[in-house]
């Protein structure tokens, strides 16, 4: 069983494209902005041995709004910047009360179950409220980024900076071994 570090697509992959004040998903390869200030984060949490796994809601799929074929360019060019270990995607709309659409928790135990993921010692990353809840329902630590969206719901960290989730993320992440020997030592 391995930690995983799930990373909200959105917010954390490539920049929240706004319209009005809500955040709207890219519709093609083009209006996607990849975020660069996540790569050396993401490649210090492979470096510590955690499964990099994305999820996202693509409503847009049911609409017909997105077609699969520019989410899986938009996807392709994700993988070779980030390399993260899979993709996990809800296509549903809020209307058909799927068990995926993320605040549930359904993709990330669909992950989990085909990764072999310790839930306990995995964490989840956005700058969304939605990903804190699901984190919390699948027995996962939330770490958000600041933004207008993280809202007052659960989470566990909040943190200014993505440069600062490597750091954080290895102090909360020491084995239990270690832990217990820490105690032991007071
Ligand atoms: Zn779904």
């Amino acid at each position: 069983m391995r930690p995983a570090v799930f990373i909200e697509r959105d917010g954390i992959l490539i920049l929240d494209r706004l319209e009005g004040v809500q955040p709207m998903p890219p519709l093609f390869l083009e209006q996607m902005e990849p975020r660069t200030e996540a790569l050396e984060p993401l490649r210090q949490l492979k470096a510590a041995g955690f499964l990099l796994i994305a999820t996202t809601n693509q409503p847009g799929l049911s609409h017909g709004s997105l077609s699969r074929r520019e989410l899986d360019r938009m996807h392709s060019v994700l993988r070779q910047m980030f390399c993260p270990d899979d993709i996990f995607i809800c296509p549903h709309d809020a209307d058909d009360c799927c068990p995926c659409r993320k605040p549930k928790p359904g993709l990330l135990i669909e992950a989990a179950f085909k990764w072999h993921v310790n839930m306990e010692r995995s964490f989840v990353l956005s700058n969304k409220w939605q990903d804190a809840e699901a984190a919390h329902n699948a027995g996962c630590t939330s770490v958000l980024i600041s933004s207008p969206w993280i809202g007052k719901g659960h989470r566990d960290i909040v943190l200014a900076k993505l440069e600062d989730v490597p750091g954080r993320i290895a102090r909360l992440h020491q084995p239990a071994s270690r832990r217990v020997g820490d105690l032991a030592s007071r």
